[in-house]
Formats: C-alpha cells, structure tokens, sequence
C-alpha cells in the first residue's frame, strides 16, 4: 500500500515533467470527463451522499452537483483566456523592451478535502488544478466513506488516470502524503488539521491553500422583511446539510427588542419547513457520525446553556438525528458560543444597540462568512467597513459562493488563499513575469567602470 501510494506520487510527477498536463486540449478534455461524470453517475453520487449523510436529493443536486456541473462549464468556457499572457506595460526606462505575465502550472497538487460536501469540495479544487494544467492528487475524507470510493472507481473512467489520482485514506495516509514533496496542497478543513498541513508544507517551501471554518454570525437588524430574513436563514443553516456547513449561520445577535419577533418567525418557518416533529422529515441530513453527535449533544448539555432552548432540542441518537434547535441569550462564555458549532443548533446573542454586534464579532475570530440583515443601507456600509470576513453577504445566507466571479476563501483563522471560478486557476497558477528586449537602447551608465561614464565599452 504505502509502495503503491510513492508509486502513485512519482507517476504524477513523470506525466507532469512530460508535459502531459499542460496542452490546452488536454484540459478541457479533462474539464469534459468531471461534467460527464456528474452528469452520468447522478444517481450513484446521490445514493453515495445518502449514505455519508442522509442528504436529501434536493440539496445534493443543488448544493454539489449542480456546482461542479458549473464549474467545469466555466472554466471550460474560459479555458483559453486564462492560459493567454497578459500583456503589460513597458516602462521607459527599459526600452525597448515589451512584458507579459504568463500563467504556468504549480506542477503537482495535493487536495485533501472534507466529509460535509464531499463531492463539491473533493471535485471544485481539483477543476482549477485541471484547469490550470496540474497534475493532481485527491484525498477524499475518510468521514465520508461512501463517497470516497465512489470517486476512486469513477474518476479514472472519466479522466486521465496518470495525471489525477484518487488516494483514499485517514489520518495515517495523509500524513504519509504530506511527507511528499508537493508543489501545492489545497486542504480543505478544520483549523487544528489547517496547521499540521501548514507545518507539513513549510517543510518544503511548499505553498498552501486553507479552507478552515469558523463561527459565521448573522445580525439581524429590526429593518427588515422579517418572514424572508427568517426564511433565508433557516434555508442557509438547516437546509445546508442541517447546519453542517462551513458557511452555515453559526450564530444571530439581534437587540432585545426584536429578539421576540424573530424567533417567532424563525418556528414558523421552521415547522413550516419540517413539519411539528422535524426527526421524522425526509428534509433534513443526519449528523455525520457517533463521534459528532456526541459532540453537539456535549454543547446543547452544558449546564450553562441547556435551559437556554426556546425551540426543538429533539435528538434520536440511534439515528444520529438531531432537530433544529434554537437557544436564546446564552452565555458567551459557553462552549456552544466558543466553538464552531458545525450542526443544527443556533444560539441567538441579544443586544441594546444593533451597532454592539460589531465589537462582538471583532472580539472573535476572524469568520469565513458574516451575514447582516437590513435595508438600512448606512448600517450595510459600516458593517462592510467594520467586519473582516472571507466573505460577506447581506439579505441572505450562503450564495455568495455560488457566485463565480468572487473569490471563495477565509482571511485569518478561517483560512488563506482562495477559489471558484478565474480564482481556483490563480489558485494552482504561477504568474510568471516575463520580459522581452532587444538589443539596442544600452545606457552606458549601467556598466562599470562608473567613474568613466563617456569611456566607450
Ligand atoms: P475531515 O474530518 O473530513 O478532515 C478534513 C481532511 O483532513 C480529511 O481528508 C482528513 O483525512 C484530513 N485529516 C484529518 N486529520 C488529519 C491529520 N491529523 N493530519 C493530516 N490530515 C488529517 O473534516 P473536518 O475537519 O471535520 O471538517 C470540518 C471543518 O472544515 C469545519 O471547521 C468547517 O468549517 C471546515 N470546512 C471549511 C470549508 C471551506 O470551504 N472553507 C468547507 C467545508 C468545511
């Protein structure tokens, strides 16, 4: 095994030394071969996410497929204007000369990716190392079993299986992979892992992306069309892989005085949604595995903030299930307020004034996302000028990243570097700069002996 894994790395690092990777044709046939995949093997990859998380149907069309679907046709679509030099200015001083910036593959990529979309996040890295002309190693996660060994029997029937690979395994795996030498590792994770894969990486000088997590805060000012804020963050939180999602809403700080009115609306919608016993509905995904669940079940019983519950609670371990749960003013000392929460639970933080959210969300880590519901378009202009996020988004929750056209990636602790669209080819690229002269334009002020200036060389 551990031969046939060094095996593996070395084939990639020959077909990419032959120059296999990098023909433009080479890469849209590849970019070809992931959308027939996930056109033709719909119903296995839908079964296969039923399987890792009782995902409903819906949400794995919509939230994976239809994704990778997009982009593979974007950046089939854009292909050959992402591989064209771009031409720069000359400056004077070194005429005549004429430069470019030349995008050049990394060479050999490693992405290990994460169990809570397991096709979107194994396949969205490995499009733009594709793209930008790789040759690729995917790490699939472990937590997500069924999935992982879907990709390892289909992809090499899709791809050129000399160039991307599929090596699957756990921790003991991947950490035998990070002792190769990569030219860039793209990990998509949490944060603990993000730096065992950083300290790995820096071993070789290798550069890395880090997709981490973080708690993603929601404000919800009283300006609002309350029934679709309520709507849109329900959608963002428990229709995301029931809340276990990077950019899921993590937590809500409102005032007191609106504290009531948006509870009332969010178990409107929410019974709406699921029906009066929620662990029953087809709707929602399961928690992943036994050691997750024991993980949220430690967070909503904490004696601090379990008589904090103003809506669900319900939970079948049995089945891993746990229903859409609300908490109201819990403390912010609590471990349900200190962790990424990564599950179906949502505590609501109450404050006097809308504008105290933003000292509480800087005391914190930086997030991967921040929400901030209101038509208050003077607020939306301070919290964008106040808050550092990877992302931001007002009015909604979590479609930011459905949006090629904006960089998809964390800023401090929720991570470094980023994807989507143009993004993801820049992400596995070097810009190469390139400058062209001729022979004429010598200035004899440039060569020694500099205290004979006029002597002719
Ligand atoms: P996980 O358990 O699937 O681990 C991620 C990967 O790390 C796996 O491939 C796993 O094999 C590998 N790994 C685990 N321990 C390792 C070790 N000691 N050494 C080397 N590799 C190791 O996923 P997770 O960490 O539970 O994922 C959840 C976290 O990821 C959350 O914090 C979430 O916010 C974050 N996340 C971020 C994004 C994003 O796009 N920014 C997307 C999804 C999840």
């Amino acid at each position: 095994m551990v031969k046939s894994r060094a095996a593996a790395v070395q084939e990639l690092r020959e077909r990419f030394a032959a120059g296999q990777t990098r023909p433009a044709e080479w890469r849209a046939a590849q970019l070809r071969g992931v959308l027939r995949m996930a056109t033709e093997m719909e119903a296995e990859i839908c079964d296969a996410l039923h399987a890792d998380l009782g995902k409903p149907k819906t949400e794995a069309h919509v939230h994976e497929l239809s994704l990778i679907k997009s982009s593979c046709l974007f950046a089939l679509k854009n292909l050959k204007k992402w591989m064209k030099p771009q031409k720069v200015p000359a400056k004077l001083m070194n005429f005549p000369s004429t430069a470019r910036i030349t995008p050049e593959p990394l060479g050999l990529v490693l992405v290990i990716s994460a169990w809570n979309y397991p096709l979107l996040l194994s396949l969205d890295p490995v499009i733009g190392a594709i793209a930008a002309g790789n040759a690729v190693a995917l790490k699939p996660s472990e937590g997500a079993p069924a999935m992982s060994s879907l990709l390892a029997e289909l992809l090499p029937r899709f791809v050129d299986g000399t160039c991307i690979k599929v090596i699957e395994g756990g921790v003991k795996e991947t950490t035998a992979l990070l002792n190769h030498k990569w030219d860039k590792i793209f990990y998509t994770g949490n944060s603990r892992v993000g730096r065992v894969v950083m300290a790995a990486a820096a071993k070789h000088l290798t550069p890395v992306v880090l997709e981490l997590g973080g708690k993603c805060p929601v404000v919800v000012d009283s300006n609002v069309d309350l029934h679709i804020a309520a709507k849109r963050i329900a959608a963002g939180k428990w229709g995301c892989n029931n809340g276990q999602a990077c950019i899921a809403p993590d937590f809500i700080i409102t005032t007191q005085a609106f504290a009531p009115k948006l509870l009332e609306s969010l178990k409107k919608v929410l019974e709406k949604f699921y029906g009066k016993d929620p662990l029953l509905s087809a709707d929602l995904s399961r928690v992943v595995n036994a050691s997750h669940f024991g993980r949220l079940k430690g967070l909503m019983d904490e004696e601090m903030v379990s008589d904090k519950i103003v809506f669900g609670g319900h939970r079948d371990e049995q089945q891993l299930k746990i229903a859409p749960t609300i908490f109201l003013d819990v403390p912010l000392d609590s471990a349900i307020m200190k962790e990424e929460i990564f599950g179906p639970l949502l505590p609501i933080i109450t404050v006097d004034k809308i504008h105290e959210s933003f000292g509480l969300i800087n005391s914190m880590a930086k997030p991967l996302a921040a929400y901030l519901f209101t038509r208050d378009s003077e607020l939306q202009n301070q919290f964008e000028g106040a808050i550092s996020a990877g992302g931001m988004l007002f009015n909604d929750t979590s479609i930011h990243l459905t949006n090629p056209y904006l960089p998809f990636g964390g800023v401090g602790e929720s991570g470094t570097g980023s994807y989507h669209g143009k993004f993801s080819f820049d992400a596995f690229s070097h810009r190469k700069a390139v400058m062209n002269r001729g022979f004429a334009g010598e200035a004899r002020a440039r060569y020694p002996p500099y205290s004979a200036p006029r002597l002719k060389i």
